[in-house]
C-alpha cells in the first residue's frame, strides 16, 4: 500500500501516551491516581489571557447563583473549604478531562447537571486558570465523612519529579487559590479552610492534627495559616 493511503488510514490518534504513575506514593491515597495522558494539556498561550477572565467571571456567576439560591433555602449549606493537589509531578498540567477519567475509573458518578465524574469543585491548573468540576449544588467526592458540607478545591501538582510530596503551587497558582477561596468564604461565610491532610485523625487528642498524625500529605503545604485571614 503506498504510504499516502497508509497514513490515511492510520487512527487519528497522535504521538505515544505519556504515563506518569504516581500510585506508589503516599501523598494521597484518596486523591492519588495515575496521571495518565499528558498530550491534551497544551493550551496555547496566547489564549490564557482571555481565558483567565472568563473563568474568574464564570467562578464570580456560579457562586453568586448559588449564593441567591441558598438565600431561598433551595440548596445545601457550606460550611469548610478542603484544598488538595492532584499529586501529580510538578510542572505536568492536568486537564479536567484526564480527572474525569480518573475518577470515572475509580467509580465515581457521573454528575447529572454538570457532567463531570471529577470529585473536586475547581481545579486550579498550572497557569492559574480555574477548571470546573463538579456544580456547587453536586455533592463532592473529595474528603471521606466531609464531603456534604464541603467545598473540594484543587491545584494540579503536589509531587517533585522523584514523586515526593513537595508544594509545587506556581506564583499563578497561588494567586488564584488566594482568589477563589477568599471569594468562597466571603460569599458563604465559611471559616474553616484546610488541607486535606488535616483531616487525618488527631490520634493523641491534643487538639492539632500533628504531622506525623497525617495520613496523606495532600495538598503538601499548611492551608491552615495560608487562607486563615484571605
Ligand atoms: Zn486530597
Amino acid at each position: 500500500m503506498c504510504e499516502f493511503l497508509t497514513n490515511l488510514l492510520k487512527p487519528k490518534e497522535t504521538a505515544s501516551t505519556t504515563t506518569t504513575n504516581t500510585s506508589t506514593t503516599e501523598v494521597d491515597v484518596v486523591d492519588i491516581v495515575d496521571t495518565g495522558s499528558t498530550e491534551t494539556a497544551q493550551t496555547e498561550s496566547n489564549e490564557n489571557t482571555m481565558e483567565e477572565k472568563q473563568d474568574r467571571t464564570e467562578f464570580e456567576k456560579q457562586i453568586a447563583d448559588y449564593a441567591s439560591e441558598l438565600e431561598k433555602g433551595k440548596v445545601r449549606k457550606l460550611v469548610e473549604i478542603a484544598v488538595h493537589c492532584t499529586a501529580t509531578k510538578e510542572g505536568v498540567e492536568v486537564t479536567m478531562e484526564d480527572i474525569d477519567k480518573w475518577h470515572k475509573a475509580r467509580g465515581f458518578n457521573k454528575q447529572k447537571l454538570s457532567g463531570h465524574y471529577c470529585g473536586y469543585h475547581y481545579v486550579i491548573a498550572l497557569d492559574g486558570t480555574i477548571m470546573f468540576g463538579r456544580y456547587l449544588s453536586e455533592t463532592g467526592a473529595h474528603v471521606k465523612d466531609h464531603n456534604s458540607k464541603s467545598i473540594g478545591v484543587c491545584y494540579v501538582g503536589g509531587l517533585d519529579e522523584n514523586g515526593k510530596a513537595k508544594d509545587t503551587r506556581t506564583d499563578e497558582q497561588k494567586d488564584t487559590l488566594a482568589w477563589v477561596i477568599s471569594k468562597l468564604k466571603s460569599t458563604f461565610k465559611i471559616d474553616k479552610v484546610q488541607g486535606h491532610r488535616d483531616y487525618s485523625p488527631d490520634t493523641d487528642g491534643n487538639g492539632v492534627v500533628d504531622s506525623y498524625e497525617w495520613i496523606k500529605e495532600c495538598p503538601c503545604f499548611d492551608a491552615i495559616p495560608e487562607y486563615k485571614n484571605v
